[in-house]
């Protein structure tokens, strides 16, 4: 849309000067660039088998999996790897040694049934897959049909490769690749404000930069140091555990402590142990926290002293939660959107120099960046607490979407400013506050969950004739999908069958959770469905 006349820009920044950022390394040496500080310290150690592995090893063995990666498996600058993979020390090999080689991961969720996979695998056009055996059924016959080499980190099935055979390079024989900031490093997959899930550019100049917002100069947001433990139980294929976890952890030189899995014994033995210092979370883990009190006292947590929760909205009784349970810990919220880079803001406690946090605030914009809020309607910018879409630009935003330019010119507008579909306000002290959400995103534990792919899901059902998906509140969800259908005539479908239908081809945070036959979705003039409508239904009361 064109942007109407407005004198000025109402642009926020940054209570904080803008900082020297090295754009022009690629990614893993900016990551590795101070490892002789700390290359003896502990840089991944598997919570689960106890294994610690060093900066020197991690970064030799990122080295060696680039080199087998392209000396032996024909990986190129520009090629595609699949890392379908809980977390796991192979994930971080794997990550870092694309970037070596100028090569691009996409990440999914493991648990993804196979057609969710082989899309994403398509589309990307991803031509190694490393995951596990388990996973393999669901891949196998898409990479026998294309050539794709399947690597499982546990004993592979017949016409797979063990990720042992990418050790074998030496480490030093790598391609001599020019790598360019702008070349793109990570593929997440996303549908951003409306749509399907997209490719999401990530380059190597984006994921510096954002990284350094947090982590680099004299006061940074997240003040990471070496001495630090941060335990990893997000899953890395979310950008947000990748990013914020994994990158700027290595930047720092801190441990990173990996988890598999959320379970809250094993989480608690974990943070005890090893004495965790930072602990990344989202909502859902802090509830879980909440509800197993008795538990949760039997632990000391006291290391803890920093919690940072992000992915989705935290609110007041989970903030108290975590005052209560992490005594020495400082509480803050990070806001992201993985076309973001993906943090946006991020609050000032956990400064070298800290800043007093609100309750329920979602920082401040990060450094070397313009925030605006805009109206939806006029399109001009707001000034302070005024409620608006929330718009970022700077270096650390996505590139676009992957063979989506219609996608990317209605996100990124034609002045560089990213469109989030976040509703928020900037308070007087430059504090953000997001409100409301304006796109059709539904967030089921901090998992996106795109409407219009279970809308199309649904549209396949011979007995469905029209389907809208809309996000439902949850206690322990935060947002569950649930369906208005319109059945075609004289049919008995019921909302078991429709929810069967769907659970059978979608990863579990996608199941429908409730079904309202309907005898026509709202729809404005032009066919678009009029989400407002149906969401405003569900507020008045859960319809029969
Ligand atoms: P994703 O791209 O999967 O990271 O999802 C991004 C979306 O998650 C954002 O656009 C917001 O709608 C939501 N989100 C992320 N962080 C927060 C937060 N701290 N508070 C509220 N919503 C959030």
């Amino acid at each position: 849309a064109s942007q109407p006349e407005q004198e000025k820009e109402i642009i926020f920044r940054s209570k904080l000067p803008d900082i020297y950022i090295p754009k022009h390394l690629p990614l893993h040496s900016y990551c590795f660039e101070n490892i002789s500080d700390f290359s003896a310290r502990p840089c991944l150690i598997d919570g689960a088998s106890g294994e610690v592995y060093t900066y020197a090893d991690v970064e030799l063995t990122s080295r060696k999996v680039a080199s087998s990666l392209h000396n032996q498996h024909g990986i190129n600058k520009g090629d595609v790897i699949m890392i379908l993979l809980p977390n796991s020390p192979e994930f971080v090999y794997t990550f870092m040694g694309a970037s070596y080689l100028g090569a691009i991961s996409t990440m999914a969720n493991p648990f993804f049934t196979g057609p969710e996979i082989i899309k994403q695998a398509k589309a990307s056009n991803a031509k190694i897959i490393i995951t596990q055996a388990s996973h393999t059924p669901k891949v196998k016959q898409y990479a026998d049909e294309n050539s794709i080499k399947v690597f499982t980190i546990d004993a592979p099935p017949e016409g797979c490769l063990h990720f042992s055979e990418l050790l074998k390079g030496d480490g030093n024989s790598l391609p001599e690749v020019e790598i360019s900031p702008d070349d793109v490093v990570a593929l997440p997959y996303s549908s951003g404000t409306t749509g399907l899930p997209k490719g999401v550019m990530l380059t190597h100049k984006g994921l510096v930069t954002s990284v350094a917002q947090q982590v680099d100069g004299e006061n940074p947001n997240l003040w990471i140091h070496s001495e630090d433990v941060i335990i990893c139980v997000l899953p890395l294929f979310h950008i947000y555990s990748l990013n914020s976890i994994l990158l700027c952890g290595l930047r720092a030189g801190a441990a990173i402590l990996i988890m598999q899995k959320f379970d809250i014994v094993p989480f608690l033995e974990l943070i005890q142990k090893y004495k965790v210092t930072i602990g990344p979370f989202v909502p859902p883990i802090v509830l879980t926290i909440a509800n197993n009190e008795e538990t949760v006292d039997k632990y000391d947590l006291s290391s803890i002293r920093t919690v940072m929760s992000g992915a989705a909205p935290l609110g007041k009784e989970l903030e108290d939660t975590v005052r209560n349970k992490f005594p020495n810990a400082k509480l803050g919220q990070g806001y992201g959107m993985t076309e973001a880079g993906p943090v946006l803001s991020m609050c000032l406690a956990f400064a070298k120099e800290p800043y007093e946090i609100k309750s329920g605030a979602c920082g401040t914009v990060v450094r070397n960046a313009e925030m605006k809020i805009v109206d939806t309607e006029t399109g001009l910018s707001l000034p302070k607490n005024e409620r608006g879409e929330i718009c970022i630009r700077g270096d650390q935003i996505m590139k676009g979407y992957l063979n989506d330019p219609e996608s990317t010119k209605s996100t990124i507008d034609s002045e560089g400013w990213l469109h989030t579909g976040d509703i928020g306000l900037i308070d007087d002290d430059g504090e953000l506050f997001i409100v409301d959400r304006l796109k059709e995103l539904i967030k089921y534990k901090g998992f996106q969950v795109a409407p219009a792919e279970l809308e199309a899901l649904l549209l396949t059902h011979p007995e469905i004739s029209d389907a809208a998906v809309v996000p439902m509140k949850d206690e322990a969800a935060g947002e569950v999908p649930v369906a208005f259908v319109v059945k075609t005539d004289g049919s008995s479908l019921t909302e078991d069958d429709i929810k069967e239908f769907v659970k059978k081809q979608v990863v579990f945070y996608k199941r429908i959770n409730r079904v309202f036959f309907i005898d026509s979705i709202p729809k404005s003039p032009s066919g678009k469905i009029l989400r407002k409508d149906l969401r405003a239904k569900l507020a008045a009361g859960v319809p029969n």
